[in-house]
């Protein structure tokens, strides 16, 4: 019996219960804005004294709940709330008799329910059906389902979503199909899953497929789209296969969300749940799909087992997500979206006011994991795994992953757990390649350590070179020259590398040539407006707020707010645009935002 590691985010009892099925049934109320229904969970019980069953709940209204002892009757039993803390919500706990390894849970969400969003008709593409999402990870599936709420425990599950008969609910399991125009859908995980990675929606959803294992849900404004953007999804699975072993969820599909999602992606199993903001029209950012994908290894088949692990899950999916990318689009490409996830790296750190927040392992005692949220277990994971990469050559390096993957697969991973793992597969077989000092300066250092092995890009020369040319001086028309070929990812490089204090007629020069203001490339436009904020430009002022209002991806919008809230005429302006989009984000945009507008 592994124990659980103690994880500071749960109340969970795990050394005496620990959640293996879980028996969803809910309904979803569009007016009320409010889940409601029950939950069971079976138990692996593993103190047989045991009296009390200690859950974790979010603004949850529980109306009661029983006990059984395997499939025997369900028996009412006492139950009480804790007081909630801002950082975690309440404590649940339940009297369970002697030998009770069961519990249900017949209980109701809020309408403020933290992991969830309500959209209202007009914030869809189709306008004329609401759309409702959740977003679990990290810690807000408790606030829809009292459970276990720690990525260190693993259940299967079974759902009924009962919704209004002209919707589709979906799940990120397996869906029974036709059963769309019922108002009634059900599903299965057979795998065993963390609680972050339970998702729902439901929305004027439709289906249409990629390959035979692959397609997209999406409003039907948006499907097509969609299919054309993603098409390429069904070869990144297999260039993973072939790298990493097999792909072990069934099916992979995409579900489209309205642009109030707050993440680029979500790696729910079977399903991801992804931006709109990515589809360009020439798959220039679909390395958010193979993102995305990789977490069907790293992050969903070996899990970080405690939230401060996260660049277990975020690290490795980052250096997996560049090796799809090469595999399917070249190195070239690999290199440049390595190189903007360095300049990502140092910017993100920048903004981050506690120290061991800059490094892999911050320290999470009493807060939310969402506040520690950064690129940083992200870019400096996967320049770490690269590091290693280097160091042991890429065929050992390929190798030792796809062990790990095996040898852990359905599992929560601690970093000592990897440690031990790096330790003796490669450190300890290869001595002297890379020092014990070295991995623990990668861990524990507050920027990027001096003798990491950095990507490097020709292209990104060539930009500089044509970026060097004009701020000196040259014609726009010979920039229009250099720049006819260029890739979104050189498009970025550019904006990010041209001067803060550009003049406004240098401005004006690259906006009338090059159309960045009304760029339809969310990412390009996004580190353009970063630009107009910073040179002052106010001709893209109004394209930027109308971006502001409609997209809701915190990685977008986030860092305008702070941008604009740098001065004080800024702030008032941020303050603005944020009264104006509060209503259509999600909670966890909302509350980033707040913190920066106060
Ligand atoms: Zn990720």
């Amino acid at each position: 019996m592994t124990p659980i590691p103690s994880d500071a985010s749960s109340y969970a009892n795990t050394s005496a219960f620990v959640a293996r099925h879980m028996v969803l049934d809910l309904t979803a109320n569009f007016e009320q804005k409010t889940l409601a229904g029950s939950v069971e969970l079976q138990f692996e019980r593993r103190e047989p004294g045991a009296t009390e069953l200690v859950l974790d709940t979010r603004d949850l209204m529980i109306q009661n709940a029983e006990a059984a002892i395997g499939a025997g009757a369900w028996i009412p039993t006492a139950f009480r709330l804790d007081t909630a803390t801002p950082a975690f919500g309440s404590a649940l706990r339940i009297t369970m008799p002697p030998g009770a390894d069961r519990a249900r849970i017949t209980y109701a969400t809020s309408p403020q329910a933290r992991g969830l969003q309500w959209l209202a008709p007009e914030q869809t593409a189709g306008r004329k059906h609401p759309f409702l999402f959740t977003q679990a990870q990290a810690i807000q599936a408790r606030s829809f389902i009292p459970l276990q709420d720690l990525p260190g425990v693993r259940m299967t599950y079974s759902a009924t979503l009962r919704v209004p008969k002209a919707l589709v609910a979906v799940m990120a399991a397996e869906m029974t199909p036709g059963q769309a125009g019922t108002g009634t859908f059900t599903f299965k995980m057979p795998q065993p899953i963390p609680s972050y990675l339970i998702a729902i929606a439901v929305g004027d959803l439709t289906f249409k497929p990629m390959s035979a294992r692959t397609g997209i849900w999406a409003e039907p404004a948006t499907v097509d789209a969609a299919a054309r953007e993603f098409e390429d999804t069904e070869q990144m699975i297999a260039a993973t296969e072939a790298l990493y072993g097999p792909y072990r969820w069934g099916r992979y599909d995409l579900l489209v969300l309205p642009p109030s999602f707050p993440f680029g992606g979500m790696e729910n199993p079977r399903l991801t749940f992804a931006t709109p903001t990515v589809i360009a029209g020439d798959k220039s950012l679909v390395s958010l799909v193979a993102h995305e994908l990789a977490h069907s290894w790293s992050g969903n088949l070996v899990t970080n087992a405690t939230w401060p692990d996260f660049w277990l899950n975020e690290g490795f999916t980052t250096y997996l997500e560049r090796r799809i990318i090469e595999a399917v689009y070249g190195k070239a490409r690999a290199d440049m979206e390595a190189m903007i996830g360095v300049a990502d790296l140092a910017d993100s750190r920048s903004t981050l006011e506690i120290p061991r927040d800059r490094t892999l392992l911050p320290d999470m005692t009493g807060r939310d994991p969402d506040d520690a949220y950064s690129t940083v277990p992200y870019e400096q994971g996967a320049l770490f795994l690269a590091f290693l990469e280097a160091k042991y050559g890429r065929e050992a390096f390929d190798r030792f992953l796809r062990r790990w993957f095996d040898g852990h697969a359905f599992q929560s991973a601690t970093t000592s757990t990897f440690l031990a793992f790096l330790k003796a597969e490669l450190m300890d077989k290869k001595p002297g390649v890379v020092t014990d000092a070295q991995v623990q300066e990668w861990l524990n250092t507050e920027g990027v350590p001096s003798f990491a092995v950095l990507p490097q890009s020709d292209a990104f020369v060539k930009v500089e070179q044509a970026r060097d040319a004009w701020v000196g001086g040259g014609a726009v028309d010979a920039l229009a020259a250099a720049t006819k070929a260029w890739s979104t990812q050189e498009w970025i490089h550019f904006v990010n590398a041209l001067p803060r204090t550009l003049s406004p007629a240098q401005m004006r020069a690259l906006d009338g040539r090059f159309g960045l203001t009304t760029s339809t490339n969310a990412e390009i436009a996004h580190v353009w407006f970063r630009l107009a904020i910073a040179a002052r430009y106010q001709p893209a002022y109004a394209a930027m707020e109308d971006y502001m209002v409609r997209i809701g991806r915190r990685k977008l919008v986030v860092p305008l707010y702070r941008d604009l809230a740098a001065t004080a005429e800024g702030k008032t302006r941020a303050a603005r645009i944020f009264a104006k989009a509060r209503d259509g984000y999600h909670p966890m945009t909302r509350s980033a935002v707040e913190e920066i507008v106060k």
